[in-house]
């Protein structure tokens, strides 16, 4: 793996001091508060944090996968779910990157980025399109100038703060069925957003229901062609675990840096400490080691991104084995804390609450493994021997 240049270093420590002076102190307010971390954003943006990834003619800083990953490990250690939001943006506006036009992608990314906006993903349906996403009651029905959008999703991660809506939707043209379509769809066309739902953690994501009723767009509004709608979502979905992938990982890092003095200062008897059993050596040791291991993942995948790869199954396979890991390390460390892990005012109990989220957004564990079987399978039908 390479080196990170200069630049980049400089990024990375600028986000790891924000993480420690700026993160750090606010972390159970906005967990309590349950809403959007808009105080945290205006200060990253002085910073200079948010939307690095971009190309700089659209905004960014045209930093690497790499760079990215390394930082945002940083950050989420201290805060997984504040980073979520602070990444976002790089997985909500990827249809625009991929599929967009020069002016979607002029209005959709440089004049959002340029005015600290947000995009936010609708796929999730409460009555019918969860992990089968072509199970979409959404429909857009053609009209003189374009498209009337009438439809109900929820769970759209950042949707109370977004200017943006990329909706998948069922297209039709009277009664011919044109198939699956993502639309753009501006907050201020008529979208109707709820409030937050209260969720076990991730609370300062925000994730609310999100109603299209009746919603009239032009035809400027459609990514990537009318009935094409499943590439750019499949690809925008791989690209997010990415960044899922991280959050899952700095979770797991944060939550063993928080339980290490507790092992060294808490006797148990005849002045052993707890760290000192080889029964706790051993959890956290297998722990330390399925970390090692989904962090060269992630840092191959990454780099990979960076070298023009294709990453699909490596990023499957990221979000599966840190799900997995995030699940098992917190449930693992909540209980060497003892009562302490699962008391609010100690901070195992949010790592926890928080890790249960991530075996289910960006396609469930199941959908990832049977992603890598299917995968696996046909190279296997076709010989190829993958
Ligand atoms: C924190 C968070 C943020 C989210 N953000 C967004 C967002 O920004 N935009 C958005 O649209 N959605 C978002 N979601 C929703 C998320 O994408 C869905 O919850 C997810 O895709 C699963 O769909 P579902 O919940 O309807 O579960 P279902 O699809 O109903 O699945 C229920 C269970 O059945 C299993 N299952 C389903 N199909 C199969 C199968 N074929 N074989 C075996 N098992 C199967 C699943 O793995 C799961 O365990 C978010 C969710 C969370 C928790």
């Amino acid at each position: 793996m390479r080196d990170l240049t200069s630049f980049e270093l400089e990024y990375v420590s600028s986000c790891a001091r924000f993480a420690r002076e700026v993160m750090a102190p606010s972390v159970k307010h906005w967990d309590e508060k349950n809403a959007f971390p808009l105080e945290i954003h205006q200060a990253a943006a002085q910073r200079g944090i948010p939307y690095a990834g971009f190309p700089r003619d659209l905004g960014g800083k045209g930093l690497s996968h790499l760079a990215l990953v390394t930082a945002g490990l940083e950050m989420a250690s201290v805060c997984a779910p504040m980073t979520f939001t602070l990444a976002f943006d790089h997985g909500s506006l990827r249809p625009v990157m991929i599929a967009g036009s020069p002016e979607q992608r002029k209005r959709w990314v440089k004049d959002l980025i340029a005015e600290g906006g947000h995009g936010a993903w609708c796929m999730t349906e409460p009555e019918s399109s969860g992990s089968n996403l072509l199970a979409i009651h959404t429909k857009a029905t053609r009209t003189n100038g374009g498209w009337r959008i009438d439809g109900h999703k929820c769970m759209v991660g950042m949707g109370t703060v977004a200017q943006v809506f990329f909706v998948l939707a069922d297209a039709w043209d009277g009664d011919r069925r044109l198939g699956p379509t993502v639309f753009a769809v501006p907050r201020d066309a008529g979208v109707v957003v709820s409030e937050n739902p209260p969720k076990i953690g991730f609370r300062c994501l925000p994730t609310p229901e999100v109603r299209f009723p009746g919603v009239a767009v032009g035809n400027d509004a459609v990514i990537g062609g009318v009935g094409s709608g499943l590439p750019v979502l499949l690809d925008s979905l791989d690209y997010m675990r990415l960044g899922g992938g991280v959050v899952i990982l700095g979770l797991t890092r944060g939550a063993l840096h928080d339980v290490a003095p507790w092992l060294d200062e808490r006797e148990i008897y005849g002045g052993q400490r707890l760290g000192d059993t080889s029964h706790v050596q051993i959890v956290v040791g297998r722990l330390l080691a399925r970390l090692a291991a989904a962090e060269a993942l992630l840092f191959q995948a990454a780099a990979d991104l960076d070298d023009g790869k294709p990453v699909s199954h490596l990023l499957s396979a990221l979000k599966l084995v840190a799900s997995d890991l995030a699940i098992d390390a917190t449930s693992e460390i909540a209980q060497l804390w003892g009562w302490r892990g699962i008391h609010e005012d100690y901070p195992a109990t949010k790592r926890l609450r928080d890790a249960r989220q991530t075996s289910i957004y960006e396609g469930t564990s199941e959908i990832q493994a049977m992603n890598l079987f299917r995968r696996w399978a046909s190279a296997a039908r076709s010989g190829s021997g993958e």
